[in-house]
């Protein structure tokens, strides 16, 4: 006897990790029946519309952005798995459609879930958040945990709006749901890191990658996870071997296309100081021991970007790999200078930026060459989440000593359980109402939450924000920003 389908909603499926896990759901068609929720894009018909209408496939051609569309998509499925995202760079030139997709689309998925009978208590919802959400986590303090302070970059709306769908998810009475923060999704494709957005990373970054496979391959595995798998929030990357430092894996990458020497061809002041994102994800393992999904390393990834390496980099490759010429490297030279937007904001004397990402020109101007360039080590005591260790049975003190981590107050005088809304002060005095498992995960004030970026101010008040963000911001800066890159005026979040 065979058990009974069960019917899986995915969004995303032209993305990166959707279009994984839209093949590891083929592979399950004996388990699964398969709906997606895609747009009907010229580009998305031509990719997709062959499996409409195959059995166990069926395909809603609508909008995450209309109630109506994804209304449609959810009725009757068991699982929806949520990686469909607007994401950087594209999301960082157009604010206000990522956040209707990013924010708004997450907000009609949880609508239409509780659409469903029963409230849709029986189904579960899986949600990919970002790694962008923790912002940048330099060394020394570059092992990042769930419960960290959420702290995305200044300028860096995607993360701000995967913070406020976090949010929305949480709190949002639904059952069954669990949260993902996604790191850095490496796909064979790297020549697509060939971007300006390359160069607002610092070179000592630390990033536990992921390949687009195994992110595909976990997310599918969800469908098969436990109830105690469910209302908690994970990271997610690809585990200890895929762990690196972002300057070696530009090295590896540079030699693999036949680029050279990337401290000959970029000096170091081309890249950013801080305010980008990433980190090793000391608490990983957590969701491996759900899904299994560790199966690529940082080796194999490196493996199949070879493999994928267009015919006229190999052809290039044998001369310039040995020995550049200088013809070459001159070339590759300019052609990576027109990219690297850190110094056009110099040049161009962009204030908020430099300070965002060197935190004033003296600071930029002090960056010495690669020869004097070296790994800061690891903070062996990283700055950890609690000292008010959870409880066996949470209470309201419990609750009063997670407000007060962050400077503020509880201004509940009873406790339920850790999902029951409880009202917070923040220590800016905005008071908000959210659960303590919201603050658990990281989450404070929705109204000090970016934008507007007013760490500085924050930071003043708020211990568990101090001990992350004086790792590399000195206590007399002042910035206060709405935005970095476009002129909008954002919604209130929360
Ligand atoms: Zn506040």
């Amino acid at each position: 006897m065979s058990a009974k389908k069960k019917r899986v909603l995915l969004t995303g499926a032209s993305g990166s990790m959707g279009g994984e896990a839209f093949k590891e759901l083929l592979r399950r068609r004996d388990k699964c029946d398969i709906v997606l929720l895609l747009r009907p894009s010229k580009q998305n018909r031509g990719a997709f519309a062959k499996y409409d209408g195959q059995p166990g496939v069926t395909i809603v051609w609508g909008d995450l952005c209309n109630p109506d569309d994804v209304l449609k998509a959810v009725n009757g499925v068991d699982h929806v798995l949520h990686p469909a995202a607007l994401i950087a760079p594209e999301a960082d030139g157009k604010p206000k459609q990522c956040r209707m997709i990013n924010f708004g689309g997450t907000s009609n998925v949880i609508a239409a879930i509780k659409k469903q009978p029963n409230n849709g208590d029986t189904i579960t919802l899986v949600y990919i958040g970002s790694v962008a959400a923790y912002g940048d986590r330099l060394p020394p303090i570059e092992w990042i945990n769930v419960g960290d302070p959420l702290k995305p970059s200044v300028g860096d709306y995607y993360a701000t709006t995967k913070i406020a769908a976090e949010r929305a998810i949480i709190d949002s009475g639904i059952k069954h749901w669990a949260i993902m923060r996604q790191t850095y999704i490496a796909i064979p494709n790297a020549l697509t890191l060939m971007d300006p957005i390359m160069f607002h990373q610092p070179v000592n970054t630390y990033i536990e990658l992921i390949t687009s496979q195994d992110a595909g391959y976990g997310l599918v595995q969800t469908t098969e996870a436990p109830d105690e798998f469910y209302e908690r929030v994970y990271n997610m990357g690809g585990g200890p071997s895929c762990r690196v430092v972002f300057v070696d894996y530009m090295r590896r990458m540079m030699k693999m296309f036949g680029l050279g020497d990337v401290t000959k061809i970029m000096p170091l002041n081309w890249f950013a100081l801080r305010n980008f994102h990433c980190g090793w994800y000391e608490d990983s393992d957590e969701l491996n021991k759900y899904l299994g999904h560790w199966r690529h390393s940082l080796e194999d990834h490196y493996k199949e970007v070879e493999d994928s390496i267009p015919w006229y980099l190999r052809i290039l490759k044998p001369c310039t790999s040995i020995t550049p010429s200088s013809v070459t490297s001159i070339f590759v030279r300019m052609f990576m200078r027109r990219m690297a937007d850190p110094l056009h904001w110099i040049e161009n004397n962009d204030e908020e930026k430099v300070k965002a990402f060197f935190g004033s020109r003296q600071k930029w101007e002090a960056i010495g060459g690669w020869k004097d360039y070296a790994l800061q080590p690891s903070n062996p005591n990283q700055p950890r989440r609690m000292k008010e260790a959870m409880p066996d049975k949470p209470t309201l003190e419990y609750a009063r000593a997670l407000a007060q981590a962050r400077g503020g107050q509880c201004l509940s005088d009873s406790f339920v359980d850790l999902k029951t809304v409880l009202q917070w002060k923040c220590g800016l005095g905005h008071e908000f109402s959210g659960s303590p498992r919201l603050l658990q995960a990281g989450h404070w004030c929705p109204k000090c939450a970016a934008p507007p970026w007013n760490y500085d101010e924050q930071a003043k008040v708020d211990p568990l924000l101090a001990k992350f963000y004086y790792n590399n911001h000195d206590k007399d800066e002042h910035q206060k920003v709405d935005y970095l890159y476009c002129p909008y005026e954002p919604e209130e979040v929360g």
